[in-house]
């Protein structure tokens, strides 16, 4: 039966990562019709704004209303990113279910991207969880310890495996409930997330649970596919790839949701995401966002001839 397939869920973070990268401000009813048409196909977990100063990032100043709007959806599991206790504050009084703090492992990422050092970072996080305790939102919000530039970096380039290793050994210390491992700057190749996973996930298996792989160099699926052998069972996907960087021609965002989606379908995971819908919802990031480089294979290619999509066989068998 179909439903009776290991499930692996796909959060959308088109909302956060995608835009926040490029330079055209999406209008927030345009945010609110994307929210609206990824939960129609399925989708059940989106990290949809940040909390940063819009006058650093206009493209999140609306992340209030974009978080009530996904609130709206009393199944829908809504993260918001913060990069420091403002931030958080700022989203505990929001009411998302979910806080995802970057913690940079690379020094140079870190200081250019927050001003803090990977270890001021850490401790930053861990005054988050004492917010969080202060606030009495312990139970309704979980905390996401988001490590990024976990496999490289643009900035310092490589990062070594043992400063990984120390920053899971720190995080483990706080009160958070999960740890993600993110690719933020498409370094990572197979070997690689071989390798990480393999030291790092006995550390933390329970709660080590999460990877975000972008597709710079065309890595996010087979990456995906060797975290899955380590028991990773939650991945973050942008829909049409958005993202990249305005100053890196050739950059890509984060893997296509659309194409982690088919890929899982096709391995026998349960989504309980609807592809076609999804390719559907293009047009939505492609209306507002004029100019803006939308990615993804299935996009490109179409589905397969005689493609049968798992979603409306599982409502045929219901
Ligand atoms: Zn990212």
């Amino acid at each position: 039966m179909a439903t009776s397939k290991p499930h692996v869920t796909v959060q959308e973070v088109g909302l956060r990562d995608g835009l926040q990268s490029i330079a055209g401000v999406m209008p927030t009813d345009e945010k609110k019709r994307w929210i609206d048409a990824e939960y129609a196909a399925g989708v059940r977990h989106m990290e949809v704004a940040s909390f940063v100063p819009a006058k650093l990032l206009p493209q999140m100043a609306d992340a209030v209303e974009v978080i009530a709007h996904a609130l709206r959806y009393p199944d829908l599991i809504v993260t918001a990113l913060v990069p420091n206790l403002k931030g958080a504050e700022k989203a505990f009084e929001a009411g998302v279910h979910r806080i995802v703090a970057p913690i940079s492992v690379s020094a140079a990422h870190s200081m250019a991207n927050v001003r803090k050092t990977p270890l001021d970072m850490v401790e930053e996080f861990g005054r988050i969880a004492d917010l969080r305790e202060a606030m009495g939102r312990r139970g309704p919000t979980r905390l996401i310890a988001g490590l990024s530039t976990v496999f490289g970096c643009t900035l310092q380039g490589d990062v070594p495996l043992d400063d990984v290793r120390e920053i899971v050994l720190r995080v483990l210390d706080i009160d958070c409930d999960i740890i993600a491992l993110a690719d933020t700057t498409g370094h990572a190749t197979p070997g690689q997330v071989d390798r990480f996973f393999g030291v790092l996930r006995p550390l933390a298996e329970d709660r080590l649970t999460v990877a975000h792989f972008h597709d710079t160099r065309g890595m996010a699926l087979p990456n995906t596919m060797i975290a899955l052998q380590h028991g990773i069972r939650e991945f973050d996907a942008s829909l049409a790839g958005l993202g990249g960087c305005p100053h890196a021609p050739g950059a890509t965002g984060n893997v296509a949701t659309e194409d982690l989606v088919f890929m899982l379908e096709s391995l026998g995971y349960h989504t309980g995401i609807d592809v076609e819908k999804l390719l559907a919802a293009r047009a939505i990031v492609q209306r507002a966002l004029p100019g803006a480089a939308l990615f993804g294979s299935l996009a490109r290619a179409g589905l397969p001839k005689g493609y049968s999509n798992p979603q409306s066989e599982t409502k045929a068998a219901a």
